[in-house]
């Protein structure tokens, strides 16, 4: 939570407390986030988490029940949206379909009667965004792929300080989309514009962002960048959300020894509270061992399923000593140089300490 200390050095942008509830039901549920200028900033959540409803406050669409939204701090919470700074991209391209290409680029450019200059700004924005010479094509000529670029010219156009982006890449095409995706983050950088964009896709918020925000049910879960995200989920939630995992249900035995089934495990960090919990490993952290050495947390698996998935290869193991526990992991083709991973055969597995996470059970 951003104390007064931190929104007095003055995030380029900050929210503190921020409600906002519809009827009944609350959206966004007391949100607190200072964001660095030049940062970007994925929210990332389920469907319905209120990560519209925050880009939207921020953007000055929408007015909080509680809490301030402030910029280099300022209190901007109740300044109307034209008086902010900052460009807007959404998920349908939203071009006006009348306009060319140059003229809704240049549409937030004043004063308006300085078409020439606008020229020249409309070709360096297409230049910056990978479209040259597009100024008088009209949007529905165009590609989703190449009228999002428009989109993005568009909110560039005034070089904003802050670029909110709502989804601007989910209604487009895999191929498209990762290609986009990797020359947004390039022009982020190389602009160093502040930018705050919503995803639920967890994947491309982890490739994309400085910092990823994990949204659910209106509050946040965890704040940290995609690394810390993906090998310490804060919750059972950012664990699930984020990545593929392994559940096994574990008990306590000491302060860092759980057993799983007939096995004991250590931990590479002491419990939490209860006795019973989800311990979380990801398949990349089941390491298939070529020959066995008694170690702790080692054990012996049948392999139950091999698939063959290119750079990897995904193994299903049914651990001994944990009846009706199936295990996930990934097998890089080096990680086994002599032998090949067959059906029906037996092999050492270790758990790592300090990759095994222990959640108290029931929580999320
Ligand atoms: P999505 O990815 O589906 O857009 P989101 O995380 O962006 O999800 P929001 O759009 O912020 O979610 O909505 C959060 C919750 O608030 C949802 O349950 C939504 O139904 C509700 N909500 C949003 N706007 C309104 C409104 N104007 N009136 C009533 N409920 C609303």
């Amino acid at each position: 939570k951003p104390d007064d200390a931190f929104l007095s050095a003055a995030p380029h942008l900050a929210v503190a407390g921020l409600s906002r509830r519809y009827g009944a039901f609350t959206a966004l549920d007391d949100v607190s986030l200072a964001i660095r200028k030049g940062e970007f900033v994925c929210l990332l959540g389920p469907s319905g988490c209120g990560k519209t409803t925050l880009l939207r406050l921020v953007a000055g669409l929408d007015t909080p029940d509680a809490g301030r939204v402030l910029a280099h701090g300022a209190d901007i919470t109740r300044l109307p949206p034209a008086r902010r700074d900052y460009g807007i991209v959404f998920q349908s391209y939203a071009l006006f379909p009348n306009l060319s290409v140059a003229d809704n680029i240049a549409y937030g450019l004043t004063p308006r009667r300085e078409r020439a200059r606008h020229r020249e700004r409309v070709r360096e924005l297409l230049d910056l965004v990978g479209l040259p010479g597009a100024e008088d094509k009209y949007p529905a000529a165009l590609s989703g792929g190449q009228q999002q670029r428009v989109a993005l010219a568009r909110a560039l156009a005034t070089s904003p300080g802050l670029l909110l982006l709502d989804e601007p890449l989910s209604a487009l095409d895999a191929r498209v989309r990762d290609k986009l995706r990797d020359e947004l983050k390039r022009l982020q950088k190389k602009l160093g514009v502040t930018t705050l964009m919503v995803t639920h896709d967890q994947a491309e918020a982890l490739a994309i962002a400085d910092r990823v925000v994990v949204m659910n049910a209106g509050r946040i879960e965890q704040v940290g960048t995609p690394s810390e995200i993906y090998r310490q989920p804060a919750s059972r939630f950012v664990a699930e959300f984020v990545g593929e995992a392994n559940w096994l249900a574990a008990r306590r035995v000491a302060d860092d020894v759980v057993e799983v089934g007939s096995h004991r495990l250590v931990l590479g960090q002491a419990l939490p509270a209860g006795d019973a919990f989800s311990l979380f490993v990801r398949p990349e952290d089941v390491l298939v061992r070529e020959r066995w050495q008694a170690a702790p947390n080692t054990l012996l698996a049948r392999v139950a399923d091999v698939a063959f998935a290119g750079a990897l290869t995904r193994l299903k193991l049914a651990p001994e000593g944990m009846p009706g526990v199936t295990l996930s992991a990934e097998l890089c083709p080096s990680m086994l140089s002599r032998q090949t991973v067959v059906p029906g055969q037996i092999v050492p597995v270790a758990l790592p300490a300090e990759r095994l996470i222990a959640y108290p059970e029931g929580a999320r």
